[in-house]
């Protein structure tokens, strides 16, 4: 189910609810599990489900509500406010201030759309008169490199890069090094993935980690992978300090669910979305707008 589609059958569980004459327990509960099958259907994991109609059960009981109430509109705030708070983690992102270098560092698995998420980051900051670069730690993927200098050559964003070197651990560190000493004020480090989690993937991440000390972390996620995505993110949060997440290719057949799970998962921010394969298909990422949008 997508997104929209998640709206629409929330929107429309509401609203059976309030057409019934007398809106008691049994109607708040039928409202409640057809809220909880969109989501599960839109690949929100089972856990997070199960929480989300809990507080809904304690936020909206028809017996403590006085006669004149808006059911209808208290259980609407009530669905609007569980999946805000599902969204946000408590806590904003660390975010990059312009002249003070940052080296901020991007993870996820092989296709999730890193590498295309990197430059679309860089571009973004160098409107707003940054002065970012581009360090291509992904040794595993054939042609990453190519890939990156390419996109980096297109936005006209310094990068760095090796076609010999294969450890990744010494290209980030001379790649940040370099772009230090070059005054950028964002050093984007993009590094290897792989087709699943793997120990060696997760251990090259740390050494990464290690060496080039990055202000940020983020976890980029294809919004398509349902519900793989809450543990995935886990995985990753459990290997290295994520901050922010990306979720990338918003524009296909997606899943929206992906996105609260691997909030959940990693109790960091989604920060941006991936809207498209072109640079200026990206969106930063407001958690009240996008649930607003999402239940009409
Ligand atoms: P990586 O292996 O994680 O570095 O992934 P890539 O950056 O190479 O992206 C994999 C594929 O997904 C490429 O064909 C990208 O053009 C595409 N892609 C990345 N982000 C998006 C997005 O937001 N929307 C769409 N439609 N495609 C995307």
């Amino acid at each position: 189910m997508v997104l929209a589609e998640l709206g629409g059958r929330i929107s429309s569980a509401l609203q059976k609810m309030s057409n019934v004459t007398v809106i008691d327990q049994k109607a708040v509960q039928e409202c409640i599990n057809e809220i909880n099958r969109a989501l599960l259907q839109s690949d929100v994991s089972f856990k997070l489900v199960q929480t989300l109609a809990s507080n809904l059960k304690k936020t909206v009981n028809p017996d403590d509500l006085a006669a004149g109430h808006n059911k209808r509109k208290i259980m609407q705030q009530a669905v609007f406010n569980e999946l805000c708070g599902l969204l946000d983690p408590g806590k904003p992102s660390y975010t990059p201030k312009k002249g003070k270098q940052c080296v901020v560092m991007f993870v996820g698995l092989q296709g999730s759309g890193k590498t295309t998420t990197c430059t679309k980051y860089a571009h973004y900051y160098r409107k707003k008169g940054f002065k970012p670069s581009l360090v291509c730690a992904d040794t595993f993927r054939a042609g990453a490199f190519d890939q990156l200098k390419q996109n980096a050559t297109k936005a006209n964003i310094p990068f760095f890069g090796s076609y010999t070197e294969t450890d990744p651990v010494v290209i980030a560190q001379s790649g940040v090094e370099k772009f230090k000493k070059e005054n950028s004020d964002l050093i984007i480090v993009d590094t290897s993935g792989r087709h699943k989690q793997e120990a060696s993937l997760f251990e090259e991440m740390r050494q990464v980690s290690e060496v080039t000390k990055p202000d940020l972390i983020i976890f980029v996620m294809d919004s398509s992978i349902g519900q793989a995505a809450f543990d995935q993110a886990q995985a990753f949060k459990q290997s290295v300090p994520v901050g922010a997440v990306i979720i990338t290719k918003m524009d296909g057949h997606a899943k929206g669910g992906g996105a609260l799970s691997a909030v959940a998962a990693t109790k960091s921010p989604v920060i941006f979305l991936g809207t498209g394969e072109h640079m200026d298909e990206f969106e930063p990422f407001d958690v009240k707008p996008f649930v607003s949008r999402l239940l009409g």
